[in-house]
């Protein structure tokens, strides 16, 4: 991976065989960014996306095998135990154009993957929350 500060954040690229999700997360904790937003677009292979059902209290994960491209990136950057932590949703679109989408577990860039993340001063913290048992966004108000 690459990347280039701007104005507002930073311009990164992530490079094949890289696991998007760590790559971003070692990315966040080396430069100590502790709140911001990102978007994306790229190519990536055998993607894990997931929803969190509140029947049952928990992610469900799917891993999609094959190519896709990442139609749309989008998510956060908060900390969790005082390490960044980037929340991640993915629209994946296939050979037939056929969008998938959900949570980003993980998944592998297969071409590039170019992101866009605006980083804020301070700190927002993700603490768990006890009705829905998922760390949520805890501004402290
Ligand atoms: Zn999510």
């Amino acid at each position: 991976m690459d990347y280039r500060p701007n104005e507002v954040g930073f311009t990164l690229r992530l490079d094949r065989g890289e696991e998007l999700v760590e790559t971003l997360t070692a990315f966040l904790a080396e430069q100590k960014i502790g709140w911001g937003a990102l978007t994306g677009l790229g190519a990536v292979d055998d993607p894990e996306l997931g929803l969190f059902t509140m029947k049952t209290r928990e992610y469900l994960h799917r891993r999609f095998e094959g190519e896709y491209e990442i139609a749309s990136l989008t998510g956060n950057v908060t900390t969790l135990d005082g390490k960044p932590f980037a929340h991640l949703h993915a629209l994946l679109s296939d050979i037939d154009c056929a969008v998938i989408g959900g949570h980003l577990f993980k998944a592998t860039v297969s071409v590039t993957c170019e992101i866009d993340l605006r980083v804020y001063e301070g700190e927002v913290k993700r603490c768990a929350d006890a009705e829905t048992t998922l760390n949520l966004i805890d501004f402290g108000s």
